[in-house]
């Protein structure tokens, strides 16, 4: 069995401890009920937490059909999309134009 010497951070004393694997405590026994939730805290604000992303959500649900108001041209967009679509349009002198939605 091996055994290997922490010292605690609080009081400073000494003790003994079964190796083990993962980290290692930095308080002593007896210090730990008063201390485990500060500790705690320590440990998380290291630890960097990436959250998974949430679903995409679109502003546009796919199939939403768009009118260009100067050339009345339409069309139908297949995709989710956050932002009107635009086109260059053939009344506007090629202007790239966004469309409305219908
Ligand atoms: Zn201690
Ligand atoms: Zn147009």
């Amino acid at each position: 069995m091996d055994l290997e010497v922490l010292t605690c951070i609080r009081c400073s004393s000494s003790w003994n401890r079964q190796k083990t694997r993962g980290r290692k405590p930095k308080i002593c026994p007896s210090c730990i009920p008063s201390l485990q939730k500060i500790e705690d805290d320590q440990e998380d604000a290291q630890i960097l937490v990436v959250d998974e992303l949430p679903p995409l959500k679109t502003k546009f649900k796919p199939g939403t059909k768009w009118q260009c108001p100067s050339c009345k041209v339409s069309i139908k967009i297949n995709v989710g999309i956050n932002y009107p679509p635009t086109h260059s349009c053939p009344k506007r002198l090629r202007r790239v134009l966004p469309l409305e939605l219908q």
